[in-house]
């Protein structure tokens, strides 16, 4: 890499600054990547670029005539700190190809992605399920199976760009009239033309149609859920690969039942005196009737659990608790007859009713002590 500067850029030691200019500009416009795709003028490219840049700035080129030379340490640097970028961002603008590839442009474009919502029930959740989801989309055309051409037909090439899917374009840029590589118009710049598109697709080797996926929900899952499915989504264009499917769940309130992180909560109420007296009853649970054993003097906001009727957490084996809260109803209303048993029963017990303490004794005299002490 011990080029002359003045050699790459072609022009005397004692040339110009603006002779230096013109010179580079005109190597540009035949070197720069988006007008020339040999890798070897990129090469150069750069080689003539760091030339103009050391010969362009009046103290660089001194000290690279004093022989420094490039890459020597005769100037702060030694020509490094020098953006190629600057140079290139400069042709960006005009050719709008930067970063692409020179190739043709491929026809295959991957399918965009389908979101569904599924609506599942607590059961589902507790065990897992499966659930059909269907959706209108793209997919693959059965008659061209993605190829784009009638059956017998393939692509040829384009002759207005030589299959290379670019044609070369006059343009104004900073550095003056520029020859730039553009998209060709003729094959979009796929480098070959369909004469004859799939009549099933119109070309586009997919069709819009109904489809039916079978998801697996397993157990666990949350409301607001996603599940993807690769490759379920809308066919890709002209067989390119297919998008993703989402399938996102809401979780139906249950009538009975309320989800607690993985266990399962309800509330039942029973009459007082079941409360009083205990008893066995019979629950459905998702797990079929189980019994419910209620000890006697069971309290208000008591608990009961059942061991492993809950929700089996995603990807984990063990099933959460079942839990049953009790409530207890207080009748509101009373006959004569359960009044006078009720009494019987409160006179049995010492209790003193309300209504002969008149709230002396009794819960609220309690609550008046309780106000007293504040
Ligand atoms: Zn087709
Ligand atoms: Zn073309």
């Amino acid at each position: 890499m011990n080029d002359d500067y003045y050699d790459l850029l072609g022009v005397s030691r004692e040339a110009s600054t603006e002779e230096i200019k013109k010179a580079y500009r005109k190597l540009a416009r035949t070197l720069h990547p988006d007008v020339n795709p040999d890798p070897e003028a990129a090469e150069k490219f750069k080689r003539v670029s760091q030339a103009y840049e050391t010969l362009s700035h009046a103290d660089k080129r001194r000290q690279y005539d004093m022989g420094g030379g490039p890459g020597m340490g005769g100037f702060p640097g030694g020509g490094g700190g020098f953006d190629f970028n600057d140079i290139f961002d400069m042709f960006a603008g005009a050719s709008g190809m930067r970063g692409r590839s020179q190739g043709p442009v491929p026809r295959q474009r991957r399918g965009g992605d389908v979101l569904r919502r599924v609506k599942i029930d607590l059961r589902d959740v507790v065990f897992g399920t499966e659930e059909e989801v269907s959706f209108r989309t793209a997919v693959l055309c059965e008659r061209c199976t993605g190829s784009c051409c009638e059956p017998g037909t393939s692509p040829t090439r384009c002759t207005a760009c030589n299959g290379s899917g670019h044609v070369q374009r006059v343009a104004q840029s900073l550095l003056g009239q520029m020859v730039t590589m553009a998209p060709c118009p003729t094959c979009e710049g796929h480098g070959d033309v369909i004469e004859s598109p799939c009549t099933g697709c119109s070309g586009h080797g997919r069709t819009v149609s109904e489809r039916t996926v079978t998801v697996r929900i397993p157990s666990g899952v949350e409301n607001g859920t996603r599940i993807q499915l690769r490759g379920e989504g809308e066919t890709g264009e002209a067989g390119g690969p297919s998008g993703d499917l989402f399938v996102e769940l809401a979780v139906r309130d249950h009538e009975m039942f309320d989800r607690d992180g993985d266990d399962l909560v309800t509330t039942i109420a029973v009459p007082m005196t079941t409360a009083a007296l205990g008893t066995t009853i019979p629950m459905d649970t998702f797990d079929g009737e189980q019994e419910l054993d209620i000890r006697p003097g069971v309290q208000p906001g008591e608990e009961i659990t059942l061991k492993g009727l809950g929700v089996t957490p995603l990807r984990r084996e063990r099933r959460g608790d079942l839990r049953v809260v009790l409530d207890v109803d207080v009748p509101t209303s009373l006959s004569e007859e359960e009044r006078e048993l009720l009494e019987q029963f409160a006179a049995l017990r010492g209790d003193e009713t309300t209504r002969r303490s008149k709230g002396q004794r009794g819960p609220f005299a309690k609550l008046r002590e309780r106000l007293r002490d504040l």
